[in-house]
């Protein structure tokens, strides 16, 4: 099984390519906030929880979506792989997902990050709240924490992975939806 990380702040793009690299690859596109927002929508126990967090722009307990990580690599079966989308988000996700590979006799093939500007992520947001109705992209507190958090917490996993040799990294904000697709599509092809 290959396993690669798709890594950006939010806003990056990573939902929108990552569809196009899962079908290519045969890979099953995991995004954590997905799963989370499916929590939410269904009125569970843990959705309740990690609403108040979600909607202030801060992470969700650890423990919470290395859970929901571990059991997708039990239960999804009939891929060549899986694609990680907003997780790991943290250096202690990134050492944890490094034991829960391990564990199964595998490890991370690659990060794919996709780089834009703090303008971008906010101009980005934007858009996409007029589209999904995402209540964390509404709220301007909400996205100026979430860049905090992605600053703070999230960027130090491109050191992390540049010390593995697994860190791979394009321009996600240059030219159209198409052409930085195409980018996107080529840095994965050229990881092999
Ligand atoms: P996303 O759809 O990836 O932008 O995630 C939306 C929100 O879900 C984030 O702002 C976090 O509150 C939460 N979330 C998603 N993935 C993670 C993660 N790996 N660790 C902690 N919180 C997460």
């Amino acid at each position: 099984m290959k396993y690669y990380i798709l890594f950006g702040p939010p806003g990056a793009g990573k939902g929108t390519h990552a569809s196009a690299i899962a079908k290519k690859y045969n890979l099953k596109h995991i995004s954590t906030g997905e799963l989370l927002r499916a929590e939410i929508a269904a009125g569970s126990e843990l959705g309740k929880q990690a609403k108040a967090l979600i909607d202030a722009g801060s992470l969700v307990p650890d423990t919470v979506v290395e859970g929901m990580i571990e059991s997708a690599f039990d239960t999804i079966k009939g891929v060549d792989g899986f694609l990680l989308d907003g997780f790991p988000r943290n250096l202690q996700q990134a050492a944890d997902l490094d034991k829960m590979l391990a564990g199964r006799g595998e490890s991370l093939k690659a990060v794919i990050s996709i780089m834009i500007s703090d303008d971008a992520i906010r101009r980005r947001i934007a858009h996409r709240a007029a589209i999904e109705g995402r209540a964390d992209d509404a709220n301007d507190a909400t996205i100026t924490n979430r860049i905090k958090t992605y600053h703070a917490q999230t960027e130090p996993l491109i050191d992390y992975y540049k010390a593995q040799g697994k860190y791979f990294e394009c321009d996600g904000d240059n030219g159209t939806l198409e052409d930085n697709q195409a980018r996107v599509l080529a840095l994965v092809e050229s990881i092999g």
